[in-house]
């Protein structure tokens, strides 16, 4: 018994093949010769040890798997296990376990493995050997690496976490996280939980920041009995991002204090810094990509969206209004004489007045909604999420507010204002194209109709566009055609007598009619037709004045109304002293009527012009006060003689008490300043009344006559003392 036993032994001890027996509580009790050789582990390290110890992480539930099998009744196979050695690494082995009853008590169990490292192996072997080493992980980071080339990322985020996934995979932890690094520190772009939780906590931040530091690749694996001080983790793994040589972030991957041991794979860094280049060149690749495609979509001079980009939200707003059934409002925007600031001012400045503009208009429209440029001074809005088409409007309203607030450029205080056009979807269209076209059709009827406005699209619109076209074909042959003709209001003093004439010019068409000035001068003065008309009416008007002193009349002050393009050109000043020269009229007689609007553009350089003007002997009025936005105190600076208030004025005086304070308060300021008063618009003896208590000095308006004929005129003169009559009534 005891010879046979030893026999047994003997054949044990020195089988070429390793051999062990466990006991059911999991300790090794027996192992051969073969074991300590090939394991390394001596008999007395081997007996601390259950064989699953041994085995590498990866393939330990494997084990467990086939034991529970064994238990079940399976038959005895082999597999082709990895073993952790003590002396050389990783071996790979040709596993048999088998359950041996032991009388009545749990099984042990037997092991029987055959070393088959460096045996050459059989296909089937090698690809089952593929799948249970980590030969398995690195084919799987091959595969990684092909899908990359052929995988169209949709966003970079989609990238990093596809990258995080798979490098848990091969390095066989639970956790990575992706961060970038700037000056404040880091935040997480993206992280990766294989138990579904959130990484953070000292894997994070720890090692993230000692990678960003140092720029190098940093691992720490701890074996099993040692403990790396630096390293509370089983294992750890991260290298930096460098996009062009600067830390865009870094990539780690770690496994918990307790996860079982993983060891280090001496190509695991050469992965992990291949990781980081590709996904260097990924983010490279998309901030050129973003880069190209912001430079496609936007201004370069304000950096809105340009007509490209307007075009897709504008899509994208509408389809969305379609479905919620909500309104959109389309906004043309386009500024007023912008291209005068760009020609005088030069075009730097003109380029810094658009983007405090595109600034202030943005700030307006707000988030959520889109501002664009379409070119040169034209801006469109889109407007959204309103609850009706009167909250837009007031947006809109808005919007005009903040283009005439005072700009400053340099030393320049410009003023600049804007007229505007509105589509509404559905009523003014269903698609962007037809909604656009007629935001700008509303916008040319705001222009045409005195600029600084805004106009709601209608089938009005459409017709005030055509007839403006129309108009504009007609004038140019009216000069010519010698339709033109200019008419004279009067203007009476205090004592009622005949103190001045207003030249207003009128358009008679052969079919048309009478045509008013305040239809077609904006025509005229966009198309700079004006030019040519204004300097006809100039000369018109002083030959006229002088031809009834050559008749014998009493003379008489005229006043001609001058456009902003004429007193905008350098020869101004001298087209006025050639009209007096050549028609002989003393300067004294002449009085030039520059509206309110027109002077406040620009005070310096229209207080220069008009004490140019008045160094010849003319004279000058503010017309129009008070229709613009211009303080009082603007006034102050300017050299004129005559400031005539806008007949609106006395017109909404019924309205409200405070109103005809108001008129006094101007009489007064503009009398201490030395101007005269002229009231506009006195069209009954109520309103007369009111201008005389106010204290102007001249009143104008239909009580004494609209615009009259030159032989209306005359007889009027004729008769002047009828005038003292009215006002004595
Ligand atoms: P404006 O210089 O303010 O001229 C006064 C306008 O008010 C004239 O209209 C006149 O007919 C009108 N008006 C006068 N009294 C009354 C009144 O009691 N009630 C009402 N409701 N209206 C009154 P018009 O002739 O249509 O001229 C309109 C504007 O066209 C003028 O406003 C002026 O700015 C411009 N304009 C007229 N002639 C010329 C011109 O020769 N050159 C230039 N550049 N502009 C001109
Ligand atoms: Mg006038
Ligand atoms: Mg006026």
């Amino acid at each position: 018994m005891s010879g046979h036993r030893d026999e047994l032994t003997s054949l044990f001890e020195s089988a070429p093949d390793l051999m062990f027996t466990e006991s059911p509580t999991g300790r090794m009790t027996r192992v051969n010769l073969a074991f300590e050789r090939i394991t390394g582990y001596s008999r007395a390290q081997a007996v601390e040890k259950s064989f699953l110890d041994l085995v590498v992480p990866e393939q330990k539930q494997q084990v467990e798997q086939i034991l529970q099998d064994l238990k079940d009744g399976a038959l005895p196979r082999a597999y082709a296990l990895t073993i952790n050695t003590e002396s050389s690494g990783r071996v790979v082995l040709q596993v048999l376990l088998q359950l041996v009853a032991a009388n009545g008590s749990l099984p042990l169990i037997q092991g029987f493995a055959h070393d088959v490292t460096d045996r050459r192996l059989t296909s089937t072997e090698i690809q089952l050997l593929e799948k249970t080493t980590e030969l398995a992980r690195f084919s799987r980071y091959l595969q990684f690496l092909h899908r990359l080339s052929t995988t169209n990322y949709g966003s970079l985020q989609e990238l990093f976490g596809d990258y995080l996934g798979t490098g848990c995979e091969i390095f066989d932890v639970s956790r990575g996280v992706l961060t970038q690094w700037n000056e404040d520190g880091f935040t997480v772009r993206a992280a990766h939980d294989v138990a579904g939780g959130h990484p953070d906590g000292n894997g994070v931040d720890f090692f993230s920041a000692r990678v960003a530091k140092t720029k190098k690749t940093f691992t720490c694996a701890r074996t099993l009995e040692e403990q790396d001080t630096e390293c509370p983790y089983a294992f750890y793994i991260g290298t930096p991002i460098l996009v062009n040589d600067q830390v865009y972030g870094t990539i780690g991957f770690w496994a918990g204090q307790d996860a079982p041991l993983t060891p280090l794979h001496p190509q695991a860094k050469e992965v992990i810094e291949l990781m980081a280049k590709s996904i260097a060149i990924a983010i490279n690749q998309r901030s050129l990509t973003d880069q190209l495609a912001h430079q496609a979509t936007h201004d370069a001079l304000t950096g809105l969206p340009n007509r490209l980009l307007l075009k897709e939200r504008l899509d994208a707003a509408l389809q969305q209004a379609e479905v919620g059934s909500s309104q959109v409002a389309v906004v043309f925007i386009d500024l007023d004489r912008f291209k005068q600031i760009n020609d005088t001012l030069g075009h730097s400045i003109g380029d810094r007045l658009l983007q405090q503009i595109a600034e202030r208009l943005n700030d307006e429209v707000g988030r959520g909604d889109t501002l664009a440029r379409m070119g040169g001074d034209e801006f469109t809005a889109i407007l959204t999420g309103f609850e009706n088409a009167e909250s837009a409007v007031q947006q809109v309203r808005d919007l005009l507010v903040a283009v005439r607030k005072p700009c400053r450029v340099e030393a320049y205080e410009l003023f600049i204002t804007a007229s505007m056009g509105v589509s509404f979807y559905p009523q003014d269209g269903r698609d962007a194209a037809l909604l656009l076209r007629n935001a700008d059709s509303a916008m040319y009827t705001a222009k045409n109709s005195g600029k600084n406005d805004f106009r709601c699209f209608s089938a009005e619109g459409i017709a005030a566009a055509l007839e403006k076209l129309e108009l504009e074909n007609l004038l140019r042959r009216a000069l010519e055609n010698k339709e033109l003709h200019i008419y004279h209001q009067p203007q009476v003093d205090r004592g009622g007598n005949l103190a001045g004439l207003e030249v207003l010019l009128a358009w008679d068409h052969p079919k048309l009619g009478r045509i008013s000035p305040s239809r077609f001068i904006p025509i005229a003065e966009e198309s700079g037709m004006i030019l040519p008309i204004g300097s006809w009416v100039l000369n018109q008007a002083c030959q006229q004045a002088a031809d009834w002193q050559k008749a014998g009349y009493a003379p008489i002050q005229i006043a001609v109304n001058v456009s902003a393009l004429q007193f905008g050109q350098a020869n101004f000043v001298a087209t006025v002293a050639v009209a007096l020269a050549a028609t002989g009229l003393d300067a004294k007689y002449l009085e030039l009527e520059l509206t309110e609007s027109l002077v406040m553009r620009d005070v310096e350089q229209s207080s220069r012009r008009m004490s140019e003007l008045r160094s010849l002997g003319v004279r000058i009025a503010i017309d129009d006060f008070g229709t613009g936005y211009s303080s009082l105190s603007y006034l102050r600076r300017l050299p004129a003689d005559t400031l005539k208030i806008d007949q609106s004025f006395l017109h909404e005086i019924e309205v409200g008490y405070g109103r005809s304070q108001l008129f006094e308060t101007i009489v007064t300021l503009a009398h201490n300043m030395g101007l005269r008063v002229t009231a506009e618009g006195v069209e009954n003896a109520e309103q007369l009344e009111l201008a005389r208590q106010a204290g102007c000095d001249l009143v104008q308006g239909h009580l004494f006559g609209g615009p009259l004929s030159v032989s209306a005129v005359e007889s009027m003169m004729a008769r002047a003392s009828e005038l003292v009559d009215r006002i004595d009534r």
